[in-house]
């Protein structure tokens, strides 16, 4: 591999440069026109406007990220995470021209993409599924799969993601609008419209395994608790999770056994939800790498990045499982240009004042600068924050001392910080009480 383009912006567009630099690969970062200022457009080797701001005209485009890739002759392309990352037919058409993918194959995203189909196959590879159905025919069949399950019940889109086309129902009056509502919204916001039915598991955990493969086998590289969150979408992560062993240890088996069964390729996730009782079921599989990647990166030593880059260069992974150490505690924090005061609304702006954190044990991956205008056209990331430390207590002082060096100004501009901070001084999170209800029911949040 000599030449790859990046597919991506912000922060993961200049992770991805970060490693392909160190690889020696050379960067074309493809951008829309209001990026043109971004640092991983000042960083690249190349860069090339590939359309509007508007993502479906940009960042959405295949015809001019292909003519990109075919003009900067570049052999592989890194789709980072969102836009065309899961999109199996961009994939295949990568793989077309004889440019490597830098990820899962086709088939990979094809089976485990679609969250109904990727229940069924785990249920396959004898994983443990929540309790529910497949996609739903009807809402007759939706009242007696969810008087079977029991209420209350979660609707959720087959194609859906990003905390969104979820919907809690908790009795049978609520369940035949909640289908047709959930349905709408779902072909509204992913032009499908197919909707199942879960048991919506009360104060659950949220664990998930990174797992890296290679078409032959598959390693897990340990597991993450994401369950701060709000309205289901992670605000901080962090490794390893605090399961009893046995927990621990069966998880990660399962995670595996559902990698394999799919030949599964380069870098991807498989979430789980566990219970109060040490129960736990997979939810979904993501094709790709995750923003919460850098913890597993800090607690293993690897680079997820090089090994995605290695893998989709045709070599097989060198590493065995049993050479796969963890040490340490390590916590991520996503800094959202978003007002936690105001139930986490965008409040985006100019970055007049900024600090980073420096000291023993901190990264941060953040594509900001002083003077750079923060973009109104795409997610509120700002940048993440993560720590390392010898153990958890160590590694929440070691946070909150990075938090308190950390400053982010300028006018308009409102950060998750301070929400942050209260986390890490809260007494349930201190105690590792953390369930994805923890915003709702600690900290007054929804
Ligand atoms: P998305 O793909 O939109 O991120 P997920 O299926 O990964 O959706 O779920 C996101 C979050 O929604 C989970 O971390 C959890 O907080 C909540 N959730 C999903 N399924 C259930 C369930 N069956 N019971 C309780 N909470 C759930």
């Amino acid at each position: 591999m000599k030449k790859v383009l990046i597919a991506n912006r912000g922060e993961i567009a200049l992770r991805i440069l970060r490693t392909a630099r160190e690889l020696g690969v050379k960067t074309v970062v493809v951008h829309s026109e209001a990026d043109a200022e971004s640092l991983p457009v000042l960083l690249a080797d190349e860069a090339i406007c590939i359309g509007p701001p508007s993502p479906a005209e940009s960042y959405l485009n295949i015809p001019n990220i292909l003519s990109a890739a075919i003009v900067s002759g570049a052999d592989a392309i890194h789709p980072g995470y969102g836009f065309l990352a899961e999109n199996a037919a961009f994939a295949e058409m990568v793989a077309d021209h004889g440019i490597a993918f830098i990820g899962p194959t086709p088939e990979n995203m094809k089976l485990l993409g679609d969250k109904a189909t990727a229940r069924k196959i785990a249920r396959e590879a004898g994983v443990p599924v929540v309790p529910g159905t497949d996609e739903l025919a009807s809402v007759e069949e939706a009242k007696e799969a969810a008087q079977e399950i029991g209420y209350p019940v979660i609707l959720k889109a087959s194609a859906g993601g990003g905390g969104r086309g979820m919907r809690v129902v908790h009795t049978e009056e609520e369940l035949e609008r909640a289908v047709l509502q959930a349905q709408e919204e779902a072909r509204a916001a992913f032009g499908n419209p197919a909707v199942y039915i879960e048991k919506y598991i009360e104060e659950p955990k949220h664990v998930e395994v990174q797992v890296i493969g290679d078409g032959k086998k598959v390693l897990h590289l340990f597991e993450r608790d994401c369950s701060i969150q709000r309205r289901h979408q992670k605000l901080l992560e962090e490794a390893p999770s605090l399961l009893p062993d046995e927990v621990r240890k069966g998880l990660l088996q399962s995670a595996v056994r559902l990698a394999e069964h799919v030949g599964y390729v380069s870098a991807g996730t498989l979430e789980f939800l566990v219970d109060r009782e040490g129960n736990y079921y997979f939810i979904e599989m993501n094709t790709r790498i995750q923003v919460e990647h850098p913890v597993t990166e800090m607690i293993t030593g690897l680079d997820l990045i090089r090994m995605q880059f290695l893998v989709a260069g045709g070599e097989p992974l060198k590493l065995r499982q049993k050479d796969v150490e963890q040490r340490g505690h390590a916590i991520e924090v996503r800094i959202n240009a978003e007002d936690p005061e105001k139930n986490f609304r965008p409040a985006i702006g100019q970055i007049e004042t900024l600090h980073w954190p420096g000291g023993p044990g901190v990264r941060v991956d953040s594509h900001l600068y002083a003077g750079y205008k923060v973009p109104p056209y795409y997610d509120s990331l700002l940048g993440k924050l993560i720590v390392w430390d010898e153990d958890r207590p160590r590694a929440i002082q070691r946070m909150r001392r990075a938090l308190f060096e950390t400053v982010l100004e300028g006018p308009g501009l409102r950060t998750t910080i301070p929400f942050h901070k209260k986390v890490l001084d809260n007494a349930f999170f201190r105690r590792g009480a953390v369930y994805t209800n923890f915003v709702a029911r600690r900290m007054g949040g929804d």
